[in-house]
């Protein structure tokens, strides 16, 4: 909050430098003392990172959180905290006997193989699932600084495939798979646009806009009652005002479109066109494209 209050009074930082200062501000005092319970994927902790994804792009809390990190490229933060557990696990596997962290993990350990549920039956469990149950078994990781690099990739891997699962079931999701298929952050949001642009671009993309084809899934309207008022009062068509209607065809932004859009290119079919201008605006035009955008 304090970097928000600090924005609002000498202006909005750029994605470098946000997310340093989210990563070395924030970040730390969220993951503090994970090495104790950082074995379990926490929403709470997860919602922090995502609500400000979601503020530093201007969409509303509602927004799907996949978006929001796939715009951004960011991870999960349990990225992190696995790894601090793991990291303190391989610390007490070669430490020396006489320590008192090494007796307290061998009696954890001794408790663990007897039956009970502790830390050392958490870490176990975190190991297996990410598929080095065998380190475990050997209670010997090797080079440390190897291991944890493999598994912190182990990790990203995963988060990877369940993000693009996420995209891909998710209902609100259709628009935003069409055109983003690699959790990376986004150039539009590297090249220092304002931020109402950046506001504007971020609320097309992510769905979080006022056309019919997302007013009418909060109404429990059916998708292909979704028509567009406009069209339908100035030309008596029923046609669906999704992002597509609203980007190439409906009559409303007729003088917006001609500012901005044959200067890039003119649809011939429907999503093809439109994705390839969506990689035109970010990689050619996007400093000045989004004014467009702010139709919606
Ligand atoms: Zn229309």
């Amino acid at each position: 909050m304090s970097i928000h209050r600090y924005q609002r009074n000498f202006g909005y930082f750029d994605y470098q430098d946000i997310f340093k200062l989210f990563d070395t501000m924030v970040t730390p005092v969220l993951c503090y003392g994970a090495e104790i319970w950082g074995y379990e994927f926490s929403e709470q902790i997860e919602s922090v990172q995502t609500s400000f994804c979601k503020s530093f792009l201007g969409l509303f809390r509602t927004v799907n959180d996949s978006m929001a990190l796939g715009d951004c490229g960011r991870y999960p933060l349990c990225t992190t905290y696995f790894s601090k557990c793991i990291s303190y696990w391989c610390r007490l596997i070669q430490m020396p006997n006489h320590r008192y962290p090494r007796n307290c993990y061998l009696m954890l350990k001794a408790h663990d193989d007897m039956g009970r549920v502790n830390w050392a039956s958490n870490v176990r469990n975190l190991l297996y699932k990410y598929g080095f149950g065998f380190v475990w078994i050997s209670q010997d990781v090797g080079d440390i600084t190897m291991f944890l690099y493999q598994f912190k990739q182990r990790i990203i891997d995963c988060c990877k495939q369940t993000w693009h699962s996420d995209v891909d079931t998710s209902a609100k999701c259709i628009h935003y798979k069409q055109f983003k298929t690699i959790l990376n952050v986004e150039r539009y949001i590297t090249c220092s646009l304002p931020f109402h642009m950046r506001k504007a671009m971020a609320k097309f993309r992510c769905s979080n806009h006022k056309l019919s084809i997302e007013v009418g899934r909060h109404d429990g309207i059916q998708r292909a009652l979704r028509i567009c008022p406009y069209c339908l009062i100035r030309t008596n068509q029923e046609v669906l005002e999704d992002e597509y209607h609203a980007f190439f065809h409906c009559k409303l932004y007729d003088d917006i479109r001609l500012i901005y859009l044959p200067l890039i290119c003119v649809p011939t079919s429907l999503w093809t066109p439109f994705i390839e201008l969506w990689v035109q605006i970010i990689t050619k035009r996007s400093t000045q494209f989004p004014y467009i955008f702010t139709i919606c």
